[in-house]
């Protein structure tokens, strides 16, 4: 393989890939499976039986795999990536794979195989709950959101990763997905026909559309911090005693509670759908935010780089927006995974028509009260009373 010449793998120039780069012993006894379930890549794995070790290689596609070559998408995601991994991997190691090789040319990360983990949200609907995985979140998301902001890095280093991050077109379909589509009759969006009062009611909703429409200003203006960009429960992988966060492609400077929004919104589907584990769903979201804030305001007393920002005051301002923000954008995705492109199966794999529109129709009300009423609703005791009134 010419490294500075992109090609796609298959399941074997991928093994070839992988004995090239001198990843597995000479005599090592290789198999490779392409196992991406992903919207956007392939992802290989590479097994030696004999000394049974094994890497993952994820390589992006010129185009977005569950279209086709009719959506061209930048490999350069690739890089970001990667990049991405490297960064959160060193401010949080415990939840990040380990990265072994790059090539941005390839558009290939060679990193640690996780398989031995469930992805969450599959866990989450065969009945696991994963006990730790929302303290593990709430540290995720307090070291890599600090660590990356002004306050962290100082304004100068944290500049020059604004400009490392620039992420056009992964972006743009956040912002036609996620604050765009679901909010008109656009092709794109996809719902079954029981929902469609809600949803014609939802476009007429001149009230919600603004609203959305600040959050959508905010995402795109507000650089606070290096965001994950995807950071849904089918971006983590778990078992009872580890989390690990993969797939950080959207990666690039936005508001920090459009991550911690994320987080909520997929521990809210399970709140909705999952009445057996109700209760521990709803702790989970509790111990994100108790977690983040704690953890947060430690790094901020005590690694603050900006010395006269290093205020009760100022952190309470900053952990305040970060909540209101995360409240509105928990309502996009909400909103957005129940009517527009993307899905997701805590919803669709409900047989029983009437419980999955009663789900949805959940999902979708409690999303519209969440982006309106994100400013009134003050506090972690606010947030989960508005919940339970709804689910
Ligand atoms: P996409 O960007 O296409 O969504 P992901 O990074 O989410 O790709 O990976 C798609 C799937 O590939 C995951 O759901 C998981 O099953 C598998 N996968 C990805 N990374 C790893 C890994 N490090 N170890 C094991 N499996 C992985
Ligand atoms: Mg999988
Ligand atoms: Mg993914
Ligand atoms: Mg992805």
């Amino acid at each position: 393989l010419n490294p500075l010449i992109y090609q796609p793998l298959n399941e074997k120039t991928a093994i070839k890939k992988a004995l090239d780069l001198k990843l597995f012993p000479e005599d090592a006894d290789l198999t490779c499976k392409e196992i991406g379930d992903g919207n956007l890549n392939l992802v290989f794995h590479i097994v030696d039986q004999k000394h049974n070790q094994s890497i993952i290689i994820k390589q992006a596609l010129p185009y977005a795999k569950v279209v086709g070559e009719s959506w061209p998408l930048t490999l350069h995601r690739a890089k970001i990536e990667a990049d991405a991994l490297k960064t959160f991997g060193q401010i949080a190691p415990d939840y990040v794979p380990k990265v072994y090789y790059t090539d941005d040319q390839l558009a290939i990360t060679v990193m640690e195989d996780l398989s031995h983990l469930s992805i969450a949200r599959k866990g989450f609907i065969q009945g696991e709950t994963f006990p730790l995985i929302s303290l593990h979140l709430g540290e995720y998301l307090a070291k890599t959101l600090f660590f990356t902001s002004d306050y962290g890095l100082g304004s100068g280093a944290k500049k020059v990763q604004v400009q490392k991050f620039i992420n056009t077109e992964l972006c743009k379909i956040t912002e036609d997905l996620i604050f765009t589509d679901p909010y008109f009759d656009a092709e794109t969006n996809e719902f079954e026909e029981g929902l469609r009062p809600a949803v014609e009611e939802l476009w007429k909703d001149e009230e919600l559309k603004f609203h959305v429409n600040v959050l959508k200003k905010i995402f795109l203006t507000d650089a606070e911090v290096l965001l994950h960009g995807d950071l849904h429960t089918g971006s983590m992988f778990a078992d009872n005693q580890q989390t690990k966060i993969i797939d950080p492609e959207f990666a690039f400077y936005g508001p920090a509670g459009f991550d911690i929004g994320q987080v909520f919104a997929n521990l809210l589907f399970q709140i909705i759908v999952n009445e057996k584990h109700r209760d521990v769903f709803i702790q989970h979201v509790e111990t994100v935010w108790n977690v983040f804030q704690v953890q947060f305001s430690q790094l901020w007393e005590k690694e603050n780089k900006e010395p006269l920002a290093n205020t009760t005051s100022f952190l309470h301002y900053h952990l305040a927006k970060y909540f209101e923000d995360a409240l509105g954008y928990t309502g996009c995705e909400l909103i957005r995974r129940t009517i527009g492109l993307a899905h997701v199966a805590d919803l669709d794999s409900i047989q029983d028509e009437q419980t999955r529109l009663a789900a949805k129709q959940k999902t979708l009300e409690l999303g519209k009260n969440l982006i309106k009423k994100r400013k009134e609703i003050r506090d972690l005791s606010e947030f989960i009373r508005t919940v339970k009134e709804i689910v």
